[in-house]
This record gives C-alpha cells, sequence and structure tokens, in this order.
C-alpha cells in the first residue's frame, strides 16, 4: 500500500510499503477513505518529537471502512464505515474504567521510554512515535486498528467524510479543552491559538455556555474563521498588548478561564521570542511556552487554565506563582476522544455543528509531502488539510 512516512526534520515521504495484517484477535484492518494532517503532526516533522525512526507511518486523524476483523472482534463488520480516535485504548483497565482513555495502560509496549521522560507512560497513539507505542498511522490506504471494538465509531450513512472525520482528534480535543473550564453562565473565555484545535475549542466555549470568547492569534484568515464561522472576537497578539487587552474587557479581572491551544511551538516576537528559540535549540529546554505562560498571568483569580496544546518534555520562565498565587485550576491531556465520539456525533447528526468548516484543502495522499509544507508555514491560507488515498 501506499503511505506517508516521516524520514526526519521536514522530510516525509510516500512510499510503497507492506499492508498491515491482524496481528491480535481484536484487531481490525481499516480502508482509509480520509485522514488529516493536525498541529500534532508538525511536532513530529519540525523535528521536536523523539523516537521517531525513518520510515514511520504519519497519521493519527483517519477514518475508513473495515475491510477485515480478527476473530475476538465482535461489534464491528465487514464493510462498517468508522472514525478511529487517535489514542489507542483497551477498554478495561484501570484508566479506560475511569473513562481517562488516552491514559491506557494497555496500549503502549514501549511505555518504557515513556516513563524515563514523565514517569509513567500514558496510552499509545496511533502514528505518534515509537516513546508512544510506534503504531503505525493513518496517512496511509490501510491501518491496523487494535481493540477494534473499543475504540472505532460507526458512522450511520448520509454523513460525509469531512463532517465526521475531525471526531477522529481536533473536535474532541478542543471540547474538552472547553469542558475542563468548568464554564459557567456569563464566563469569558480567552483562546490562544485560533489554528483547527483552537477554532474547535472556541465553537465548544460556546456551546457549553461561555457568554463572551476571545480568539487570539496573529494569521488574519485564522482569526477571520475565528470571528465569522464561531462567534468569537478577536486579537491579533501583534497588534495588541493582549494582557492590556483581557483585563480592560474583564474590569481589571481577566478571564474566566484561558486555554492554550498553541502547544510547544508558539511563535513570540522580541526579546521573549528569541530567548525561547535559543534555549530551545541548544536543548535548554525543548519546549516554547509563550501562550502558556501569557494564559497563566492573564487567567483570573481562581480561574481555570486548561491546556489541550502539546508540551514534551521541559519548559523554562514559566510563573508557576501565578498558579499558586492567584488559586488556578490547572487541567490538561492528551484528548480521552473515546468518551466524546457518540454526544459529538449526536450534535453533528442534530445539526449544531458541522466540523467540515475548517477544511481548506484536499489533496491526494501522493501529495501528503506538500501539504506539510504548506500547512507548517500556515500559506496559502491552509486551516485544514484532508488527505484521500484514491
Ligand atoms: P496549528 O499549528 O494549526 O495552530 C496553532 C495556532 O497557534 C496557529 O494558528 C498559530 O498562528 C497560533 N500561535 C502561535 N503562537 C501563538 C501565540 N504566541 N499566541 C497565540 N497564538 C499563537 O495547530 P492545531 O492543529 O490547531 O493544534 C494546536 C495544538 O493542539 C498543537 O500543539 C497540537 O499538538 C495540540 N493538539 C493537542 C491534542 C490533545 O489531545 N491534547 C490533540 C490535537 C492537537
Ligand atoms: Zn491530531
Ligand atoms: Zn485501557
Amino acid at each position: 500500500m501506499k503511505a506517508n512516512c516521516w524520514y526526519g526534520k521536514h522530510d516525509v515521504r510516500v512510499e510503497q510499503v507492506p499492508d498491515p495484517k491482524i496481528i491480535n484477535p481484536g484487531d481490525a484492518i481499516i480502508e482509509i477513505t480520509s485522514s488529516a494532517i493536525c498541529g500534532s503532526d508538525l511536532h513530529l516533522y519540525n523535528g521536536y518529537i523523539p523516537t521517531m525512526y525513518a520510515g514511520d507511518i504519519l497519521g493519527h486523524e483517519f477514518m475508513g471502512k473495515v475491510v477485515e476483523v480478527g476473530r475476538g472482534v465482535r461489534k464491528l463488520k465487514i464493510g462498517d464505515r468508522v472514525v478511529v480516535p487517535f489514542p489507542i485504548a483497551c477498554g478495561r483497565c484501570f484508566f479506560c474504567e475511569r473513562q481517562l482513555f488516552s491514559l491506557c495502560e494497555n496500549s503502549n509496549p514501549n511505555a518504557w521510554m515513556a516513563e524515563k521522560l514523565w514517569g509513567h507512560s500514558p496510552a499509545a497513539l496511533f502514528g505518534y512515535s515509537h516513546m508512544l507505542g510506534g503504531y503505525a498511522g493513518g496517512q496511509a490506504q490501510y491501518a491496523r486498528v487494535p481493540f477494534a471494538d473499543v475504540g472505532p465509531i460507526k458512522i450511520p450513512d448520509g454523513l460525509r467524510d469531512e463532517q465526521v472525520l475531525f471526531l477522529s482528534d481536533i473536535f474532541p480535543t478542543g471540547y474538552m479543552a472547553a469542558e475542563n473550564c468548568n464554564i459557567q453562565p456569563g464566563d469569558t473565555i480567552a483562546v490562544w491559538g485560533c489554528g483547527p484545535v483552537g477554532l474547535f475549542a472556541i465553537k465548544s466555549a460556546f456551546l457549553l455556555g461561555a457568554n463572551r470568547v476571545i480568539g487570539i492569534d496573529r494569521v488574519p484568515e485564522r482569526l477571520r474563521l475565528a470571528r465569522d464561522k464561531c462567534g468569537a472576537e478577536t486579537i491579533d497578539y501583534e497588534a495588541v498588548d493582549v494582557l492590556a487587552y483581557l483585563n480592560e474587557i474583564t474590569g481589571g479581572r481577566g478571564p474566566d478561564a484561558c486555554i492554550d491551544a498553541v502547544g510547544l511551538e508558539a511563535h513570540a516576537h522580541g526579546p521573549v521570542g528569541a530567548y525561547d528559540r535559543v534555549k530551545q535549540s541548544v536543548r535548554l529546554q525543548t519546549d516554547r511556552p509563550t501562550a502558556l505562560r501569557q494564559a497563566m498571568i492573564a487567567c483570573r483569580n481562581g480561574g481555570t487554565l486548561s491546556v489541550p496544546g502539546v508540551y514534551g518534555g521541559f519548559i523554562d520562565k514559566v510563573p508557576f506563582g501565578a498558579v499558586v498565587n492567584k488559586a488556578l485550576t490547572v487541567k490538561s491531556g492528551q484528548t480521552h476522544v473515546h468518551r466524546y465520539l457518540q454526544p459529538l456525533l449526536a450534535r453533528i447528526e442534530n445539526g449544531e455543528i458541522d466540523p467540515g468548516f475548517v477544511v481548506t484543502h484536499r489533496m491526494a495522499l501522493e501529495d501528503a509531502p506538500k501539504g506539510y509544507e504548506i500547512f507548517t508555514k500556515k500559506a496559502d491560507e491552509c486551516i485544514k488539510i484532508v488527505l484521500s488515498p484514491n
């Protein structure tokens, strides 16, 4: 089959690779109809996530048709159309029982690698380094899906791929980020980053009852989408003093909750940006926490800091004093996607949201390398790319 493979920083290639096979009785093989490129893939593409090996198949946002099932699979049948959640979860361990699917303790065969860095290992993820399981991803014609009775959700006929594909990650991710804010009537929520995750966080904050949502970015078409399609007020962090602005519109108090939907590749201008880039390039820190710092300082006393943005390792000059002295609640995590599949599919079916609004580019799988280049540069007004293998 054809698959998009990682070869190093800024080097991905579409190659002919062996077809996946059933390995365990609970596996299914999916023939992929659509997959997407995520902001998280950029951290791999830009070389920030360790334990990627040459030839690894990328992609963790994908859907398709079941073409083969292991003898232990009960719920899925050949021909079913499914969306696959990006974390791999067994459905019956300590964490899965508590609905903490992205922390499943049975899916990562390389847990020892993650334990070295973080103390304990989270669940494995599709197409996301050997430290997180070494599973082949879904930017390919086929993928093997372990625990096939636990993860994939069946999609009824009548919904297009683009309406449901983002159940695999970014819609639940934005939703969990907003849910983590414990939104109360009247709340003002600030969202750093108006990429796909930030846009779904904004939408979800309104679905969960926020009064005002402020989207922060500098890319004009992303700010426009945040306003026009998601109902946010927006600010360009290069043109406006973000902290002063947020204080001004909240009577000096600050937003009730702040969402960092940027993560470890935050951009910053001026001396702070230079400081972070130098520290990161000489490996004195692994991540650039510009948005995180700002969100901590902006948040009102007793408020919530919700961090869907991915950080890999160590960060520097983080004002943790603000967390303690302002009594902030911090919530984060890779998304427990499985929890959100049914309820968010219901919201799509009843017309509350059409997640396809983020798609700007549709490309053939063969063009994935071009897609990564465009998406990482935020060129051509690119917001979200959908790849189709056929
Ligand atoms: P993206 O790269 O398309 O979007 C990031 C946005 O942040 C861009 O629009 C960029 O202009 C903006 N930005 C950069 N620096 C900023 C700053 N200082 N202030 C405000 N905005 C700034 O990526 P995405 O797909 O939207 O993903 C966003 C983050 O969410 C990534 O870190 C990704 O890894 C993470 N993510 C996490 C999960 C999870 O389960 N927790 C799932 C999916 C994605
Ligand atoms: Zn993703
Ligand atoms: Zn589990």
